[in-house]
Protein backbone atom coordinates (compact mmCIF):
# COMPACT_ATOMS: atom_id res chain seq x y z
CA UNK A 1 0.00 0.00 0.00
CA UNK A 2 1.13 3.65 -1.01
CA UNK A 3 2.79 5.67 2.31
CA UNK A 4 0.70 8.54 2.47
CA UNK A 5 2.34 9.79 5.95
CA UNK A 6 4.29 13.07 5.72
CA UNK A 7 8.01 12.74 5.01
CA UNK A 8 10.86 14.69 6.05
CA UNK A 9 13.93 14.61 4.93
CA UNK A 10 16.93 16.88 5.75
CA UNK A 11 19.41 18.36 2.72
CA UNK A 12 21.77 21.10 2.16
CA UNK A 13 20.38 24.25 0.78
CA UNK A 14 21.60 25.36 -2.52
CA UNK A 15 19.28 28.26 -3.58
CA UNK A 16 16.78 29.21 -1.20
CA UNK A 17 13.10 29.93 -1.56
CA UNK A 18 9.83 27.57 -1.34
CA UNK A 19 8.62 25.45 -4.50
CA UNK A 20 6.05 23.34 -4.24
CA UNK A 21 5.20 20.67 -6.89
CA UNK A 22 5.33 16.74 -8.04
CA UNK A 23 8.54 15.26 -8.91
CA UNK A 24 10.15 14.82 -12.36
CA UNK A 25 13.02 12.73 -13.10
CA UNK A 26 15.25 13.89 -15.42
CA UNK A 27 16.33 10.85 -18.05
CA UNK A 28 20.22 10.97 -18.74
CA UNK A 29 21.85 9.14 -22.01
CA UNK A 30 23.96 6.60 -20.19
CA UNK A 31 27.34 4.76 -21.97
CA UNK A 32 24.80 2.14 -22.50
CA UNK A 33 22.67 3.54 -24.62
CA UNK A 34 24.90 5.09 -27.13
CA UNK A 35 24.45 1.82 -30.29
CA UNK A 36 27.64 1.08 -32.44
CA UNK A 37 27.73 -0.23 -35.75
CA UNK A 38 30.04 0.11 -38.78
CA UNK A 39 29.89 2.78 -41.40
CA UNK A 40 30.77 1.76 -45.19
CA UNK A 41 33.12 3.69 -46.84
CA UNK A 42 31.24 5.63 -48.96
CA UNK A 43 29.19 6.63 -46.52
CA UNK A 44 32.29 8.54 -43.91
CA UNK A 45 31.49 11.82 -45.28
CA UNK A 46 27.86 11.73 -44.30
CA UNK A 47 29.29 10.50 -41.24
CA UNK A 48 31.03 13.09 -40.46
CA UNK A 49 28.75 15.84 -41.94
CA UNK A 50 25.87 14.25 -39.01
CA UNK A 51 28.50 15.06 -36.74
CA UNK A 52 29.20 18.73 -37.40
CA UNK A 53 25.40 19.58 -37.80
CA UNK A 54 24.96 17.96 -34.22
CA UNK A 55 27.75 20.30 -33.30
CA UNK A 56 25.86 22.76 -34.86
CA UNK A 57 22.33 22.16 -33.73
CA UNK A 58 23.49 22.46 -30.18
CA UNK A 59 25.33 25.42 -30.25
CA UNK A 60 21.67 26.87 -32.02
CA UNK A 61 20.08 25.64 -28.57
CA UNK A 62 22.67 27.04 -26.54
CA UNK A 63 22.36 30.41 -28.00
CA UNK A 64 18.61 30.29 -27.92
CA UNK A 65 18.76 29.27 -24.60
CA UNK A 66 21.50 32.89 -23.81
CA UNK A 67 19.01 34.70 -25.56
CA UNK A 68 16.29 33.35 -23.24
CA UNK A 69 18.40 34.03 -20.53
CA UNK A 70 19.06 37.54 -21.42
CA UNK A 71 15.63 38.39 -21.31
CA UNK A 72 15.53 36.60 -17.50
CA UNK A 73 18.55 38.86 -16.61
CA UNK A 74 20.21 35.41 -15.37
CA UNK A 75 23.92 37.04 -15.85
CA UNK A 76 25.46 34.12 -14.66
CA UNK A 77 23.88 31.51 -16.81
CA UNK A 78 24.90 33.82 -19.54
CA UNK A 79 28.50 33.49 -18.81
CA UNK A 80 28.24 30.13 -18.17
CA UNK A 81 26.35 29.01 -21.49
CA UNK A 82 29.16 31.16 -23.36
CA UNK A 83 31.92 28.24 -21.47
CA UNK A 84 29.77 25.54 -23.33
CA UNK A 85 30.30 27.30 -26.74
CA UNK A 86 33.59 27.07 -25.92
CA UNK A 87 33.96 23.57 -25.13
CA UNK A 88 31.61 22.60 -28.19
CA UNK A 89 33.71 24.15 -30.39
CA UNK A 90 37.18 22.83 -29.22
CA UNK A 91 39.44 22.22 -32.28
CA UNK A 92 41.11 19.37 -30.63
CA UNK A 93 38.02 17.37 -29.44
CA UNK A 94 36.67 17.90 -32.84
CA UNK A 95 39.59 17.11 -35.38
CA UNK A 96 39.91 13.67 -32.97
CA UNK A 97 36.67 12.83 -33.69
CA UNK A 98 36.62 13.37 -37.36
CA UNK A 99 39.88 11.54 -37.34
CA UNK A 100 38.83 8.73 -35.68
CA UNK A 101 35.68 8.26 -37.55
CA UNK A 102 37.59 8.01 -40.76
CA UNK A 103 39.78 5.62 -39.29
CA UNK A 104 37.95 3.19 -37.38
CA UNK A 105 34.46 3.47 -39.93
CA UNK A 106 32.89 4.04 -36.52
CA UNK A 107 29.56 5.74 -35.98
CA UNK A 108 29.76 9.47 -35.10
CA UNK A 109 28.02 8.92 -31.77
CA UNK A 110 29.94 5.74 -30.16
CA UNK A 111 33.31 7.53 -31.65
CA UNK A 112 32.09 10.60 -29.94
CA UNK A 113 31.07 9.22 -26.55
CA UNK A 114 34.72 6.90 -26.61
CA UNK A 115 36.75 10.24 -26.56
CA UNK A 116 35.30 12.19 -24.32
CA UNK A 117 34.93 8.89 -21.79
CA UNK A 118 39.04 8.60 -23.07
CA UNK A 119 39.07 12.75 -21.50
CA UNK A 120 36.97 12.19 -18.62
CA UNK A 121 39.08 9.34 -17.36
CA UNK A 122 42.13 11.10 -17.51
CA UNK A 123 40.84 14.06 -15.46
CA UNK A 124 38.30 11.96 -12.87
CA UNK A 125 41.51 12.10 -10.50
CA UNK A 126 41.19 15.62 -10.07
CA UNK A 127 39.66 16.07 -6.83
CA UNK A 128 39.43 20.20 -6.99
CA UNK A 129 36.07 21.13 -6.94
CA UNK A 130 36.14 23.62 -9.56
CA UNK A 131 37.84 21.21 -12.12
CA UNK A 132 35.22 18.69 -11.05
CA UNK A 133 32.73 21.56 -11.84
CA UNK A 134 34.36 21.38 -15.31
CA UNK A 135 33.78 17.98 -15.70
CA UNK A 136 29.99 18.59 -15.14
CA UNK A 137 30.30 20.50 -18.23
CA UNK A 138 31.23 18.61 -19.78
CA UNK A 139 29.24 16.05 -18.86
CA UNK A 140 26.74 18.15 -19.42
CA UNK A 141 27.64 19.35 -23.76
CA UNK A 142 28.47 15.52 -24.41
CA UNK A 143 25.02 14.75 -23.27
CA UNK A 144 23.51 17.78 -25.57
CA UNK A 145 25.60 16.56 -28.56
CA UNK A 146 24.19 13.13 -27.87
CA UNK A 147 20.99 14.75 -27.66
CA UNK A 148 20.92 15.33 -31.49
CA UNK A 149 23.20 12.38 -32.51
CA UNK A 150 20.11 9.58 -30.67
CA UNK A 151 16.88 12.46 -30.24
CA UNK A 152 14.52 9.49 -29.24
CA UNK A 153 17.33 9.60 -25.94
CA UNK A 154 17.35 13.52 -25.61
CA UNK A 155 16.50 15.10 -22.44
CA UNK A 156 14.00 17.95 -22.93
CA UNK A 157 13.50 20.40 -20.66
CA UNK A 158 11.24 22.39 -23.02
CA UNK A 159 8.34 19.37 -22.50
CA UNK A 160 8.60 19.50 -18.95
CA UNK A 161 4.91 19.36 -17.10
CA UNK A 162 4.24 22.42 -15.04
CA UNK A 163 4.58 22.61 -11.26
CA UNK A 164 7.65 19.64 -11.52
CA UNK A 165 10.13 19.48 -9.20
CA UNK A 166 13.40 17.93 -10.81
CA UNK A 167 15.14 15.17 -9.64
CA UNK A 168 18.49 14.16 -10.65
CA UNK A 169 21.72 12.51 -9.09
CA UNK A 170 23.48 15.82 -10.52
CA UNK A 171 21.92 18.14 -12.62
CA UNK A 172 23.83 19.92 -15.75
CA UNK A 173 24.47 23.76 -15.44
CA UNK A 174 22.57 24.36 -18.97
CA UNK A 175 19.90 21.96 -18.18
CA UNK A 176 19.18 24.43 -15.22
CA UNK A 177 19.77 27.24 -17.40
CA UNK A 178 16.76 25.87 -19.87
CA UNK A 179 14.67 25.19 -16.96
CA UNK A 180 11.14 27.83 -17.39
CA UNK A 181 10.42 29.09 -14.03
CA UNK A 182 7.11 28.67 -15.19
CA UNK A 183 7.32 24.89 -14.81
CA UNK A 184 10.15 23.84 -12.78
CA UNK A 185 9.26 25.09 -9.48
CA UNK A 186 11.99 23.26 -7.68
CA UNK A 187 15.29 21.41 -8.18
CA UNK A 188 16.67 18.44 -6.07
CA UNK A 189 19.52 16.54 -6.46
CA UNK A 190 21.85 13.64 -5.18
CA UNK A 191 25.18 15.76 -5.16
CA UNK A 192 26.17 19.27 -6.10
CA UNK A 193 28.45 21.71 -4.30
CA UNK A 194 27.40 25.40 -3.52
CA UNK A 195 29.69 26.93 -5.91
CA UNK A 196 28.83 24.29 -8.80
CA UNK A 197 27.54 26.21 -11.67
CA UNK A 198 23.67 24.85 -11.37
CA UNK A 199 23.70 26.08 -7.93
CA UNK A 200 24.88 29.85 -9.05
CA UNK A 201 22.39 29.42 -11.83
CA UNK A 202 19.43 28.61 -9.45
CA UNK A 203 20.46 31.39 -7.66
CA UNK A 204 20.71 34.00 -10.08
CA UNK A 205 16.84 32.35 -11.35
CA UNK A 206 15.58 32.06 -7.96
CA UNK A 207 14.71 28.33 -8.18
CA UNK A 208 14.82 26.42 -4.97
CA UNK A 209 17.24 24.39 -5.13
CA UNK A 210 18.03 21.33 -2.32
CA UNK A 211 21.34 18.94 -2.39
CA UNK A 212 22.24 15.56 -0.69
CA UNK A 213 18.77 13.86 -0.82
CA UNK A 214 19.28 10.16 -2.15
CA UNK A 215 17.11 10.21 -5.20
CA UNK A 216 16.58 6.48 -5.47
CA UNK A 217 14.10 7.06 -1.62
CA UNK A 218 11.87 9.76 -4.20
CA UNK A 219 10.92 6.85 -6.76
CA UNK A 220 8.49 5.30 -4.95
CA UNK A 221 6.29 8.95 -4.50
CA UNK A 222 6.15 9.23 -8.10
CA UNK A 223 2.92 10.99 -8.24
CA UNK A 224 3.42 12.56 -4.85
CA UNK A 225 3.11 15.83 -3.73
CA UNK A 226 6.10 17.86 -2.55
CA UNK A 227 7.56 20.94 -0.87
CA UNK A 228 11.07 21.68 -1.37
CA UNK A 229 12.28 23.93 1.37
CA UNK A 230 15.56 26.06 -0.23
CA UNK A 231 15.49 28.07 3.25
CA UNK A 232 16.12 25.04 5.94
CA UNK A 233 17.48 22.43 2.83
CA UNK A 234 14.57 20.01 3.43
CA UNK A 235 12.10 18.05 1.22
CA UNK A 236 8.31 17.00 2.28
CA UNK A 237 6.65 14.32 0.68
CA UNK A 238 2.71 14.22 1.16
CA UNK A 239 2.61 17.40 3.08
CA UNK A 240 -0.51 17.61 5.68
CA UNK A 241 -3.07 20.10 4.70
CA UNK A 242 -1.79 22.29 7.53
CA UNK A 243 1.88 21.93 6.52
CA UNK A 244 0.69 22.92 3.11
CA UNK A 245 -1.44 25.99 4.17
CA UNK A 246 1.87 27.20 6.24
CA UNK A 247 3.98 27.25 3.34
CA UNK A 248 1.40 29.04 1.07
CA UNK A 249 1.59 31.18 3.07
CA UNK A 250 5.33 31.86 3.34
CA UNK A 251 5.30 31.97 -0.98
CA UNK A 252 2.42 34.42 -0.52
CA UNK A 253 4.72 36.83 1.74
CA UNK A 254 7.93 36.25 -0.71
CA UNK A 255 6.19 37.56 -4.04
CA UNK A 256 4.83 40.42 -1.89
CA UNK A 257 8.23 41.47 -0.62
CA UNK A 258 10.21 40.71 -3.77
CA UNK A 259 7.57 43.21 -5.52
CA UNK A 260 7.88 45.99 -2.91
CA UNK A 261 11.61 45.68 -2.57
CA UNK A 262 12.04 46.44 -6.66
CA UNK A 263 9.47 49.59 -6.12
CA UNK A 264 12.07 50.44 -3.24
CA UNK A 265 15.04 50.67 -4.92
CA UNK A 266 15.51 54.11 -5.05
CA UNK A 267 14.69 55.31 -1.55
CA UNK A 268 18.09 55.55 -0.01
CA UNK A 269 19.75 53.39 2.87
CA UNK A 270 19.55 55.43 5.75
CA UNK A 271 19.41 54.12 9.43
CA UNK A 272 16.84 55.36 11.69
CA UNK A 273 18.70 57.42 13.68
CA UNK A 274 19.98 59.25 10.28
CA UNK A 275 23.46 57.51 9.42
CA UNK A 276 24.00 57.19 5.68
CA UNK A 277 24.89 53.77 5.04
CA UNK A 278 26.51 53.01 1.07
CA UNK A 279 25.45 50.21 -0.68
CA UNK A 280 27.22 49.43 -3.61
CA UNK A 281 27.11 46.50 -6.48
CA UNK A 282 29.38 42.91 -6.47
CA UNK A 283 29.63 42.68 -10.08
CA UNK A 284 31.28 39.81 -12.35
CA UNK A 285 29.59 39.94 -15.65
CA UNK A 286 28.56 42.55 -18.15
CA UNK A 287 24.55 41.41 -17.24
CA UNK A 288 25.41 42.81 -13.89
CA UNK A 289 25.96 45.73 -15.13
CA UNK A 290 22.65 45.86 -16.12
CA UNK A 291 21.28 45.89 -13.21
CA UNK A 292 22.57 48.24 -11.49
CA UNK A 293 20.12 51.13 -12.27
CA UNK A 294 17.14 48.83 -11.25
CA UNK A 295 18.64 48.20 -8.00
CA UNK A 296 19.87 51.34 -7.38
CA UNK A 297 23.28 50.63 -6.65
CA UNK A 298 25.44 53.18 -4.99
CA UNK A 299 28.15 52.40 -7.21
CA UNK A 300 30.92 48.88 -7.90
CA UNK A 301 32.14 48.06 -4.63
CA UNK A 302 33.80 44.76 -6.38
CA UNK A 303 34.05 44.04 -9.82
CA UNK A 304 35.40 40.02 -9.47
CA UNK A 305 37.39 40.66 -12.80
CA UNK A 306 38.83 36.78 -12.70
CA UNK A 307 34.78 35.97 -13.24
CA UNK A 308 35.16 37.56 -17.35
CA UNK A 309 37.48 34.66 -18.30
CA UNK A 310 34.21 32.53 -17.91
CA UNK A 311 33.54 34.73 -21.11
CA UNK A 312 36.23 34.75 -22.96
CA UNK A 313 40.10 33.13 -21.90
CA UNK A 314 41.58 36.28 -23.94
CA UNK A 315 40.66 38.76 -21.42
CA UNK A 316 43.83 37.22 -19.41
CA UNK A 317 46.45 38.86 -21.67
CA UNK A 318 44.45 41.23 -23.52
CA UNK A 319 44.77 44.99 -22.82
CA UNK A 320 42.27 45.87 -25.03
CA UNK A 321 39.70 43.51 -24.09
CA UNK A 322 40.17 44.50 -20.47
CA UNK A 323 40.31 48.22 -20.88
CA UNK A 324 36.86 48.24 -22.77
CA UNK A 325 35.30 46.12 -20.31
CA UNK A 326 36.82 48.28 -17.04
CA UNK A 327 35.44 51.44 -19.50
CA UNK A 328 32.34 49.68 -19.74
CA UNK A 329 32.14 49.25 -16.05
CA UNK A 330 32.76 52.97 -15.29
CA UNK A 331 30.32 54.12 -18.03
CA UNK A 332 27.49 51.57 -16.04
CA UNK A 333 28.35 53.39 -12.40
CA UNK A 334 28.07 56.77 -13.85
CA UNK A 335 30.29 58.93 -11.77
CA UNK A 336 29.79 56.81 -8.74
CA UNK A 337 32.94 54.52 -7.46
CA UNK A 338 34.21 51.42 -8.95
CA UNK A 339 36.50 49.07 -7.32
CA UNK A 340 38.72 46.40 -9.57
CA UNK A 341 40.06 43.97 -8.09
CA UNK A 342 42.77 42.62 -9.51
CA UNK A 343 42.85 38.50 -10.90
CA UNK A 344 41.94 36.99 -7.96
CA UNK A 345 43.08 33.44 -9.82
CA UNK A 346 43.80 29.54 -7.89
CA UNK A 347 42.42 28.10 -5.53
CA UNK A 348 38.83 27.53 -6.53
CA UNK A 349 38.68 29.53 -9.23
CA UNK A 350 40.47 28.58 -12.99
CA UNK A 351 42.75 25.84 -11.86
CA UNK A 352 42.63 25.09 -15.91
CA UNK A 353 44.66 28.23 -15.73
CA UNK A 354 47.47 25.96 -14.01
CA UNK A 355 49.74 25.95 -16.70
CA UNK A 356 50.87 28.53 -15.20
CA UNK A 357 52.03 27.51 -12.14
CA UNK A 358 52.14 23.93 -9.97
CA UNK A 359 49.85 21.80 -9.66
CA UNK A 360 48.90 21.97 -6.03
CA UNK A 361 47.57 19.75 -2.84
CA UNK A 362 45.97 22.69 -1.38
CA UNK A 363 45.22 25.26 -3.80
CA UNK A 364 43.42 27.37 -1.58
CA UNK A 365 46.58 27.46 0.74
CA UNK A 366 48.43 27.71 -2.17
CA UNK A 367 49.52 30.61 -5.29
CA UNK A 368 46.05 32.53 -5.00
CA UNK A 369 45.24 35.85 -6.22
CA UNK A 370 48.31 38.19 -4.93
CA UNK A 371 50.61 35.23 -4.87
CA UNK A 372 49.58 34.03 -8.24
CA UNK A 373 49.62 37.88 -9.90
CA UNK A 374 53.14 38.56 -8.26
CA UNK A 375 55.10 35.74 -9.49
CA UNK A 376 52.82 35.84 -13.61
CA UNK A 377 54.12 39.37 -13.41
CA UNK A 378 53.33 39.58 -17.09
CA UNK A 379 49.52 39.23 -16.05
CA UNK A 380 49.28 41.88 -13.73
CA UNK A 381 50.76 44.22 -15.32
CA UNK A 382 48.57 43.82 -18.57
CA UNK A 383 46.20 44.54 -16.11
CA UNK A 384 47.51 47.25 -14.82
CA UNK A 385 47.81 48.85 -17.99
CA UNK A 386 44.03 48.32 -19.11
CA UNK A 387 43.21 49.62 -15.35
CA UNK A 388 45.12 52.49 -15.64
CA UNK A 389 43.63 54.00 -18.98
CA UNK A 390 40.19 53.56 -17.79
CA UNK A 391 40.43 55.07 -14.81
CA UNK A 392 40.62 57.98 -16.59
CA UNK A 393 37.24 58.04 -17.16
CA UNK A 394 35.93 57.75 -13.63
CA UNK A 395 35.91 57.08 -9.90
CA UNK A 396 38.31 54.30 -10.34
CA UNK A 397 40.10 52.27 -7.46
CA UNK A 398 42.35 49.08 -7.22
CA UNK A 399 41.85 46.31 -4.76
CA UNK A 400 44.11 43.86 -4.11
CA UNK A 401 43.40 40.28 -3.50
CA UNK A 402 44.26 37.40 -0.73
CA UNK A 403 46.54 39.94 0.90
CA UNK A 404 48.39 37.89 3.94
CA UNK A 405 51.76 40.41 4.11
CA UNK A 406 52.58 44.18 3.61
CA UNK A 407 55.49 42.79 1.40
CA UNK A 408 52.56 41.88 -1.28
CA UNK A 409 51.47 45.58 -0.88
CA UNK A 410 55.03 46.77 -1.54
CA UNK A 411 55.58 44.71 -4.10
CA UNK A 412 52.51 45.42 -5.90
CA UNK A 413 52.94 49.13 -5.55
CA UNK A 414 55.77 49.04 -6.75
CA UNK A 415 55.14 46.94 -10.43
CA UNK A 416 52.32 49.54 -10.41
CA UNK A 417 54.45 52.48 -10.70
CA UNK A 418 56.88 51.06 -12.89
CA UNK A 419 53.57 50.50 -15.70
CA UNK A 420 52.51 54.18 -14.99
CA UNK A 421 56.08 55.32 -15.83
CA UNK A 422 56.08 52.92 -18.65
CA UNK A 423 53.08 54.39 -19.70
CA UNK A 424 53.76 58.05 -19.14
CA UNK A 425 57.06 58.12 -21.14
CA UNK A 426 54.51 56.03 -24.19
CA UNK A 427 52.24 59.19 -23.79
CA UNK A 428 49.27 57.13 -23.07
CA UNK A 429 46.62 59.04 -21.15
CA UNK A 430 46.52 57.19 -17.77
CA UNK A 431 45.12 58.34 -14.07
CA UNK A 432 48.22 58.51 -11.66
CA UNK A 433 46.48 58.86 -8.44
CA UNK A 434 44.72 55.71 -8.00
CA UNK A 435 43.88 54.65 -4.45
CA UNK A 436 45.10 50.95 -3.75
CA UNK A 437 42.89 48.53 -1.32
CA UNK A 438 43.76 45.58 0.35
CA UNK A 439 40.84 42.92 0.56
CA UNK A 440 40.84 41.54 4.27
CA UNK A 441 40.38 37.45 3.78
CA UNK A 442 43.22 36.60 5.42
CA UNK A 443 43.59 36.47 9.53
CA UNK A 444 47.67 37.79 9.19
CA UNK A 445 45.88 40.88 7.62
CA UNK A 446 43.62 41.67 9.91
CA UNK A 447 45.70 40.98 12.98
CA UNK A 448 48.76 43.72 10.92
CA UNK A 449 45.92 45.76 9.72
CA UNK A 450 47.54 48.78 11.31
CA UNK A 451 50.87 48.04 9.06
CA UNK A 452 48.56 47.37 6.01
CA UNK A 453 47.19 50.41 6.94
CA UNK A 454 50.31 52.47 6.18
CA UNK A 455 50.70 52.04 3.10
CA UNK A 456 46.84 51.38 1.37
CA UNK A 457 43.88 53.86 1.34
CA UNK A 458 41.23 51.25 1.72
CA UNK A 459 39.97 48.05 3.41
CA UNK A 460 37.30 45.63 2.21
CA UNK A 461 36.29 42.95 4.09
CA UNK A 462 36.16 39.32 2.19
CA UNK A 463 34.14 37.57 4.75
CA UNK A 464 33.64 34.44 2.75
CA UNK A 465 37.50 33.52 2.54
CA UNK A 466 38.01 35.28 5.87
CA UNK A 467 35.69 32.51 7.65
CA UNK A 468 37.45 29.63 5.49
CA UNK A 469 40.93 31.11 6.53
CA UNK A 470 39.91 32.08 10.26
CA UNK A 471 37.84 28.99 11.07
CA UNK A 472 39.74 26.44 8.75
CA UNK A 473 36.88 25.37 6.78
CA UNK A 474 37.06 24.72 3.15
CA UNK A 475 34.12 27.23 1.74
CA UNK A 476 33.99 25.04 -1.10
CA UNK A 477 33.17 21.42 0.67
CA UNK A 478 29.86 20.68 0.88
CA UNK A 479 30.65 18.09 3.68
CA UNK A 480 31.69 20.83 6.02
CA UNK A 481 29.54 23.84 4.91
CA UNK A 482 27.49 24.30 8.05
CA UNK A 483 30.95 25.05 9.89
CA UNK A 484 31.76 28.11 7.49
CA UNK A 485 29.71 30.14 9.75
CA UNK A 486 30.62 34.22 9.90
CA UNK A 487 28.63 34.44 13.37
CA UNK A 488 31.71 33.07 14.72
CA UNK A 489 32.82 34.93 17.93
CA UNK A 490 36.04 35.16 15.94
CA UNK A 491 34.48 36.83 13.26
CA UNK A 492 33.12 39.64 15.42
CA UNK A 493 36.54 40.66 17.21
CA UNK A 494 38.35 40.46 13.70
CA UNK A 495 35.59 43.11 12.51
CA UNK A 496 35.73 44.79 15.46
CA UNK A 497 39.46 45.72 14.90
CA UNK A 498 39.15 46.28 11.20
CA UNK A 499 36.37 48.81 12.23
CA UNK A 500 38.79 50.36 15.29
CA UNK A 501 42.34 50.75 13.13
CA UNK A 502 40.61 51.87 9.96
CA UNK A 503 39.54 54.44 11.88
CA UNK A 504 42.53 55.83 13.64
CA UNK A 505 44.59 55.27 10.42
CA UNK A 506 41.37 57.30 8.78
CA UNK A 507 40.86 54.44 6.06
CA UNK A 508 37.54 53.56 4.13
CA UNK A 509 35.98 49.89 5.22
CA UNK A 510 33.70 47.97 3.36
CA UNK A 511 32.26 44.52 3.42
CA UNK A 512 31.67 42.90 0.32
CA UNK A 513 31.47 39.13 1.03
CA UNK A 514 28.32 37.07 1.03
CA UNK A 515 27.25 38.47 4.65
CA UNK A 516 26.84 42.13 3.02
CA UNK A 517 23.38 40.30 2.14
CA UNK A 518 22.31 38.13 4.79
CA UNK A 519 19.87 39.35 6.64
CA UNK A 520 20.42 39.05 10.03
CA UNK A 521 24.21 39.70 10.79
CA UNK A 522 23.15 43.73 8.38
CA UNK A 523 22.49 44.68 12.64
CA UNK A 524 25.36 42.99 13.60
CA UNK A 525 28.08 44.92 11.06
CA UNK A 526 25.92 48.21 11.21
CA UNK A 527 26.43 47.99 14.93
CA UNK A 528 30.42 47.37 14.88
CA UNK A 529 30.35 50.23 12.84
CA UNK A 530 30.53 49.18 9.27
CA UNK A 531 29.10 51.83 6.55
CA UNK A 532 29.89 50.43 3.67
CA UNK A 533 28.48 47.37 1.76
CA UNK A 534 28.71 45.68 -1.54
CA UNK A 535 26.51 42.74 -2.35
CA UNK A 536 24.95 41.43 -5.93
CA UNK A 537 23.05 44.10 -7.17
CA UNK A 538 19.35 41.95 -6.93
CA UNK A 539 20.30 42.32 -2.95
CA UNK A 540 20.93 45.89 -3.02
CA UNK A 541 16.95 46.88 -2.01
CA UNK A 542 17.03 44.16 0.68
CA UNK A 543 19.73 45.62 2.37
CA UNK A 544 19.05 48.96 1.99
CA UNK A 545 15.94 48.65 3.73
CA UNK A 546 16.88 46.47 6.61
CA UNK A 547 19.26 49.39 7.29
CA UNK A 548 16.73 51.74 7.35
CA UNK A 549 14.84 49.49 10.20
CA UNK A 550 18.71 49.34 12.20
CA UNK A 551 19.02 52.49 14.55
CA UNK A 552 22.87 52.70 14.76
CA UNK A 553 22.99 53.40 18.53
CA UNK A 554 20.75 50.48 19.28
CA UNK A 555 22.79 47.99 17.08
CA UNK A 556 25.63 49.32 18.47
CA UNK A 557 24.31 48.27 21.89
CA UNK A 558 23.90 44.45 20.34
CA UNK A 559 27.47 44.43 18.62
CA UNK A 560 28.83 45.04 22.34
CA UNK A 561 26.39 42.17 23.87
CA UNK A 562 27.53 40.13 21.05
CA UNK A 563 31.01 40.29 21.49
CA UNK A 564 30.16 39.23 24.99
CA UNK A 565 29.06 36.02 23.69
CA UNK A 566 31.02 32.82 23.45
CA UNK A 567 29.58 30.85 20.57
CA UNK A 568 28.14 31.17 17.02
CA UNK A 569 24.70 30.14 18.14
CA UNK A 570 24.66 32.27 21.09
CA UNK A 571 25.54 34.99 18.70
CA UNK A 572 23.03 33.83 15.90
CA UNK A 573 20.00 33.60 18.61
CA UNK A 574 20.50 36.62 20.13
CA UNK A 575 19.99 38.73 16.91
CA UNK A 576 17.24 36.20 15.66
CA UNK A 577 15.42 36.59 18.29
CA UNK A 578 15.68 40.49 18.30
CA UNK A 579 15.77 41.23 14.54
CA UNK A 580 13.73 37.87 13.34
CA UNK A 581 10.79 40.43 14.27
CA UNK A 582 11.66 43.67 13.25
CA UNK A 583 12.24 42.13 9.47
CA UNK A 584 10.31 39.09 10.02
CA UNK A 585 9.79 38.76 6.15
CA UNK A 586 13.31 38.42 5.39
CA UNK A 587 14.04 35.90 7.95
C1 LIG B 1 35.28 37.00 -0.15
O1 LIG B 1 36.18 36.20 0.01
O2 LIG B 1 34.42 37.27 0.74
C2 LIG B 1 35.15 37.76 -1.41
C3 LIG B 1 34.31 38.74 -1.56
O3 LIG B 1 35.90 37.33 -2.46
P1 LIG B 1 35.57 35.99 -3.30
O4 LIG B 1 34.24 35.46 -2.83
O5 LIG B 1 35.57 36.42 -4.72
O6 LIG B 1 36.72 35.12 -2.94
MG1 LIG C 1 37.83 36.17 -1.38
Amino acid sequence: MKDEREIHLQGISLSKGIALGIPYFLPVIQEDDVPEFSIAKGDIDNEIARYRNALLFSRKDLETLQDHLILEGSSEAVTIIDTHIQMLEDPIITSQVEEKIRESNQNTESVFTSIITEYKRRFSKDTDPIFRQRFADVTDVTQRVLGHLIPERKTNMVHIPENSIIFSQEISPSDTAAAQVDYVMGIVTEVGGSTSHAALIAKAKGIPFVTGIEISKIQEYQNCFIIVDGFKGKLIINPRPETLAEYKKIIKKLITQEKRLEKESKLCAKTIDGEKVHVLANVGSAADLDMLMKYGAGGIGLVRTEYFLLQNRNFLLSEKLQYSMYKRCIEKAAGLPVVIRIFDLGGDKFPDLVYYKEKEVNPFLGCRGIRFLLKNQEILKIQFRAILRAAVHGDVQILLPLISDVREVLETKKILENVKKEMIAEEVEIREDIPIGCMMEVPSAVLTCDILAKECDFFSIGTNDLVQYTLAVDRANPAVHNLHDPFHPSMLRMIQMLVHESKVHNKKLSVCGEVAYKPLFIPLLLGLGILHFSCPPRYISLVKKIVRKCSLQETSQDAKEALQLSTSQQIYEFIRKKYGKVFPEEF
